[in-house]
This record gives structure tokens, C-alpha cells and sequence, in this order.
């Protein structure tokens, strides 16, 4: 056949639902998986989206054309779409570059999201090295004029044990260049936050402190980190130079688009399923979050697919600027303020595209038991673990002081840590079975929420910040 005809039928038969189809009597899960698998509508997603957009870092024409995009396709799909404005920070990376000067070693780097770039010839100072944040203090005066390496490992790759292990090590990248710019550093490299030894970078954002000098920031890769670490217990100290081009821009609009399949009973009650549009500049995002993105497009088609409305509204949200600033996530919590009693829960899928699990969720009392029941439902896909947390999802996490009840979908993310924020994020990594049960888990679970005669327990919300509640802290991009 030829391509074009083949690509017209495609296009047609994602459109199209069989009546045979939406009549089906089976349970709703093995339904939506049989028209999953047949168009593979979340795949198709997904490969426009990483191999024909690409990256879509805040304020980049990536982004831009992705929010036009998944507008469109939305629109396509027969649903009123909105672009709500977002404010987003403009970082670019630029050249970057370090390396050991004597013994000469090349480093491989890249520069944390809104980083300071150095000077055009860079900084070139001897490393000490202190393992995370918390071993600073240890290091006392020798951070003086010198760069700190964080070095702390990233080490149980066990799910979901990989997501608490990103947590704990992650300060170190979110504050460590401010810490270590009070004592006297000059520069600040942290280990790759990664579970696979493959020599690969993951950025991530950092956060300078109003009142800390601002250093220059980059991630090296954990062989390279273990490299410095033994120069420098050998007994000298290396030199390195590092040279990033990396600076922040103005402040560029983007949008949230937002989708609603209306509910035919309770419209303006809202069940919100939502993933995050931007990604990381280094790889395509697939995994983060991109592939997040194509099942929760593809759970509004497949759930209008059914022919009848819910009788509650289904809302996709795609949300501009997890990665770096959460602009997309405030913004949607302030302009839906009046709202956000009568959302009765939000699903966020933002942990890649691997076997699905079932959700953790933060619910009112009784909540728990009420999804445990629910999500037999899910039994034929393996989904059925509900895991009380009271971080579930950053970009919803502005909901919490309305008592919006969340839900984040619980994959096992064993392997996602290999590809984060590197280079590496790219379509072969996802697996296209493993996509469709994903966004069928998630589909199902949001028309269940819709449908349910009592909506779920809401939680209490978290004391009002600066409390130093761990339920009010928010939850660390993903
Ligand atoms: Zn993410």
C-alpha cells in the first residue's frame, strides 16, 4: 500500500470507533485495551511528539510547537480545546564543556537548568568532594575558592524505591550550589542523578538562594564523578576547568491546554487527568513526560469513544513548565481557584511508560479502601496497588490546599532513572505494549472517578506555608 494511503487509513481509523466496539459488553478495561492495541493511538502520539517536535524546554520553539500541537490534535480528536496562559522562564544551555587539566581528562558534562554560565574562558579551579549536601559542613574552609563535587550516589534502583532515592539525592542539585557558594566555591559539579552506568548526564534544576553568591552549576556523569573522587583521595587535588555558555533569558508566554470530555450528569464536577508538555532539552522526553502526555490525550479519545458522556467532566491538562519552575502548575491552581471544590480528583502520570502498578494516592479517610475496591477493575492489567503518599505528582500538588484528592499512576520504575534527564530520553525506550496499558489504566481509573455515585474522601488540606509540614512542601519536578 502507499505510504500516503496508509498513512490517510491510520489517521481515519483514530478518528473513527467502531459501533461494534462501543457496544461491547465486556469490562471496560479489556475494551479500552482492545481498541488501544489495534490503533495504538498513544504511540502514534507519543513518535509525533519526541521524533517530529523534539525537545520542549521552557521559552524554546520546541515547547511553542508543542502547545500548538497537542492543541490541534485535541481539537481533532472533537474536543474544545483551551490554551490557558502560563508565564515561563527562558534558560538556555549553550556550550559546555570540562576537563581535568593534568592528568588530562575529558569530562562529560551538562549545565543544571538555570545555572549561570561562567566566564567565556571559564573557571578553572582544584575539586574537593563532599558526599551530598548534608557533607558539606565536613569540608569546612578547603571549599574556598575551589569547585565542590556532590557525590552522592543514587544507588537503589529498586521501584519505588528509585523515586526516594532521587529525592534524597537530589538536594544536592536543587541547593548544593547555593550552599556552596556561602562557604567560598567557585563552581559546583554534581554526580548524575542515574541508576545505569552507561557515562550519560542528567540534568535537572537548580535553585540559587536569594541571599548565596550564584556559581556556575553542572551535573558530570557518576564515572566520571568516581574519577574525581579518586584523584582527589590518591592525595592530590585535581585541577578542572569548566566552561559553561548557559544564561536565562526573559521570561517567554507559553499556555496549559486543557480538554474536557463533559460529564452529561455533573459537568462542573471535574475528575483533572494531567501530564507535563514541556521536557528537558537533551534527549526528546519521551519517557519524561512525554509518553505521560500521549495517554492522557489518548484516555480523553478513548473515553469519548464510548459513545456517552460521564456523568462527570474528564479534563486533560497538559501542563507548561514542570521541569524548571512549575509555572504551568500555579498557574492552573490560581485560575481554576473557584473551581477546585468541585474537582474530585486530579491524575497525574509523569514516572515514563513501564509496567503499570495501580496509583499513589493522598485521599480523605476511608479513600484507600474506596480505590482498593475500585481498581479491581484493573486486575487483568496488574494494576491494582494503591500506595497512600503525600507526595504524589508535582504539578498537581498545588491543589492540595483545595483537598483535591490525587492520584499519581504507579508504574515500575526500575528503569527510569537510566534514561532521566539525559540524552538518552528518546521513542526506543518506550515500550508501545506498555504505553497503551499505561494509558489504558489511567483511562479507565479517571471514567471510574467520573462515574462513581459518591466522589472520594477529600483529604485535609496541609497547614498554609512556610509550615515545615512535609504534606505542604512541594513535591520535586520529576
Ligand atoms: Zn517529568
Amino acid at each position: 500500500m502507499a505510504r500516503a494511503a496508509l498513512r490517510a487509513l491510520t489517521c481515519a481509523s483514530l478518528l473513527a470507533v467502531s459501533v461494534a466496539w462501543a457496544a461491547d459488553d465486556r469490562p471496560l478495561a479489556e475494551r479500552l485495551l482492545a481498541e488501544e492495541l489495534r490503533t495504538r493511538g498513544a504511540w502514534q502520539r507519543l513518535a509525533h511528539l519526541t521524533d517530529r517536535i523534539g525537545p520542549r524546554l521552557s521559552g524554546s520553539a520546541g515547547e511553542r510547537a508543542a502547545v500548538q500541537w497537542a492543541a490541534e490534535t485535541l481539537t481533532a480528536d472533537g474536543f474544545s480545546v483551551r490554551r490557558e496562559p502560563v508565564t515561563v522562564p527562558h534558560w538556555v544551555r549553550g556550550e559546555e564543556q570540562a576537563e581535568v587539566i593534568a592528568p588530562a581528562h575529558r569530562l562529560v558534562v551538562t549545565a543544571l537548568g538555570g545555572s549561570v554560565g561562567t566566564p567565556p574562558h571559564g573557571v578553572e579551579a582544584e575539586v574537593v568532594v563532599a558526599d551530598g549536601l548534608d557533607d558539606l559542613e565536613r569540608l569546612g574552609e578547603s571549599v574556598q575558592g575551589r569547585i565542590v563535587l556532590f557525590n552522592r550516589a543514587m544507588t537503589n534502583d529498586d521501584s519505588p524505591a528509585a523515586f526516594r532515592a532521587y529525592r534524597d539525592a537530589a538536594t544536592q542539585r536543587t541547593r548544593g550550589p547555593s550552599a556552596a557558594a556561602r562557604k567560598g566555591a567557585v563552581a559546583v559539579l554534581v554526580r548524575s542523578l542515574g541508576t545505569l552506568s552507561a557515562r550519560l548526564p542528567h540534568t535537572g534544576a537548580t535553585r540559587y538562594d536569594a541571599d548565596a553568591p550564584q556559581v556556575p552549576a553542572a551535573a558530570i556523569t557518576a564515572e566520571d564523578a568516581d574519577l574525581l573522587a579518586r584523584l582527589v583521595a590518591s592525595g592530590t587535588l585535581p585541577r578542572v576547568r569548566l566552561r559553561l555558555g548557559c544564561r536565562t533569558l526573559e521570561d517567554v508566554p507559553s499556555a496549559n491546554v486543557v480538554a474536557d470530555l463533559v460529564g452529561g450528569e455533573r459537568p462542573d464536577e471535574v475528575v483533572l487527568i494531567a501530564a507535563h508538555l514541556d521536557s528537558w532539552d537533551l534527549g526528546t522526553g519521551a519517557h519524561d513526560d512525554g509518553a505521560g502526555v500521549a495517554m492522557v490525550m489518548e484516555s480523553l479519545r478513548l473515553l469519548k469513544g464510548l459513545g456517552r458522556p460521564p456523568r462527570r467532566t474528564i479534563r486533560a491538562v497538559l501542563y507548561a513548565n514542570e521541569e524548571n519552575g512549575l509555572a504551568g502548575a500555579r498557574a492552573y491552581a490560581a485560575a481554576h481557584a473557584g473551581e477546585l471544590t468541585r474537582h474530585v480528583a486530579a491524575l497525574e502520570t509523569d514516572s515514563g511508560a513501564f509496567v503499570p502498578l495501580g496509583f499513589r494516592a493522598w485521599v480523605g479517610p476511608g479513600g484507600v479502601e474506596r480505590l482498593g475496591e475500585m481498581v479491581q477493575a484493573l486486575a487483568g492489567l496488574g494494576a491494582t496497588r494503591i500506595t497512600p503518599a503525600t507526595e504524589v505528582g508535582a504539578d498537581i500538588g498545588p491543589l492540595k490546599p483545595a483537598g483535591v484528592p490525587l492520584l499519581g499512576l504507579d508504574v515500575d520504575g526500575r528503569q527510569y532513572f537510566h534514561w532521566h534527564h539525559t540524552p538518552a530520553d528518546t521513542l526506543d525506550k518506550v515500550d508501545p505494549e506498555l504505553l497503551a496499558k499505561d494509558a489504558v489504566v489511567l483511562a479507565t481509573m479517571a471514567w471510574m472517578l467520573a462515574e462513581a455515585p459518591e466522589p472520594l474522601p477529600r483529604p485535609s488540606p496541609p497547614p498554609p506555608s512556610p509550615s515545615p509540614s512535609p504534606a505542604a512542601a512541594p513535591a520535586l519536578p520529576r
